[in-house]
């Protein structure tokens, strides 16, 4: 399977926490918990992550970013 890659170094901080919780599975609700923010805000940040990747929706972020997580290994702490 061919995998490519997503460019989350286009990412913000923020953006990236939301991007690696959610491909571990987590909700728009759970994430917004989790980090302290409103979920409208999260759901600010998941259109601008669509935008920036070309994502079509969290199942496409969801199914791409898995295989991209799996193909780099990057991680939160890699962010720069
Ligand atoms: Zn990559």
């Amino acid at each position: 399977m061919t995998v490519e890659h997503i460019p989350i170094e286009l990412l913000t901080r923020t953006q990236r926490q939301v991007f690696y919780a959610a491909i571990d599975g987590a909700t728009t609700k759970e994430i917004a918990l989790s980090l302290g923010l409103s979920r409208r805000t999260v759901e600010g940040h998941l259109a601008r992550i669509y935008r920036r990747c070309g994502f079509l929706g969290f199942t496409d972020m969801v199914r791409r970013g898995t295989l991209h997580h799996d193909c780099c290994g990057i991680r939160e702490g890699d962010a720069t």
